[in-house]
């Protein structure tokens, strides 16, 4: 990879949390087109880190650059504009809405005609064609053409995955952030999720923040491991399965 592939990167990311410092310089290079997850043992720095490159806490120290631009300053919406899609935890669905109209919402708020949120509800839906062309292809992809008029809150357990990441999509991030994608799942609910992730969001840049060392095997092109909030080590992930120091980590603490 030269250097014109990085979407994404951390450079010196200090965040302290009174004299405690939660992530400790931290450089981070994530390549357009991979799968990277940022994994370590519980009190890592993972939460810390993802909050920091998405804006829901400002750094102590150093710098983040999205796409060659630095957004270290930039508020989370202005991140999304860019291009930094968030997916799960933050809850990003709205239940009483239809499923068409969720997609379409969250294309809406970033794109940048005249109409407000609201307005684009309640238009006729034949004034928005370059909305609905896109909102026609996302539901298509994450397979809810069909179900496009329930309402979010109707859906069974795994359209509603669907429908999160369908909503993530629709702000056409260059990267999708995820955090702890599987959190709370049981072992089914966990391979479904694995197996949407790998499905739908195939050759998209994706950054996944996650506990278990099982579950991001199977979806990472490279694997970062965050210990005392600096990177412990980095690699593929059979580097990973091999690597004493990781495994010591998550034993010892
Ligand atoms: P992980 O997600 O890897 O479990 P976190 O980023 O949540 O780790 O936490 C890293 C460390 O920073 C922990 O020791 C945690 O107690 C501390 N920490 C996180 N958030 C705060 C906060 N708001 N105030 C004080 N300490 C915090």
């Amino acid at each position: 990879f030269t250097d014109g592939d990085v979407i994404l990167r951390t450079e010196g990311l200090v965040r302290k949390f009174g004299e405690f410092t939660a992530t400790d310089h931290v450089d981070l290079a994530v390549e357009r087109g991979e799968c990277r997850s940022i994994i370590g043992p519980n009190g890592a720095g993972k939460t810390t880190l993802f909050n920091l490159i998405t804006g829901a806490l400002s750094v102590t120290d150093g710098t983040i650059y999205f796409d060659g631009e630095e957004v270290t300053d930039l508020s989370p919406p202005e991140r999304v504009r860019r291009g930094m899609g968030r997916s799960f935890q933050i809850s990003n669905v709205f239940g009483g809405l239809t499923v068409r109209e969720n997609v379409r919402l969250a294309a809406q708020s970033v794109s940048r005609d005249e109409y407000s949120l609201v307005e684009s509800l309640f238009k006729p839906t034949d004034s928005y064609d370059g909305m609905n062309e896109e909102t026609e292809r996302i539901l298509t992809r994450i397979g809810l053409e069909n179900v496009a008029e329930e309402e979010a809150d109707a859906l069974a357990y795994g359209n509603r995955r669907r429908l999160e990441i369908g909503v993530v999509l629709a702000t056409d991030p260059d990267i999708v952030l995820f955090d702890e994608p599987t959190a709370g799942m049981s072992v089914e609910e966990t391979q479904e999720t694995i197996d949407l992730i790998e499905e739908v969001l195939v050759d998209q840049t994706l950054l996944l923040i996650e506990h278990d060392i099982e579950l991001v095997m199977e979806l990472s092109d490279r694997i970062t491991v965050l210990h005392r909030g600096q990177i412990l080590a980095e690699g593929t992930p059979e580097d990973i399965a091999g690597n004493q120091a990781v495994q010591d980590a998550y034993l010892g603490g």
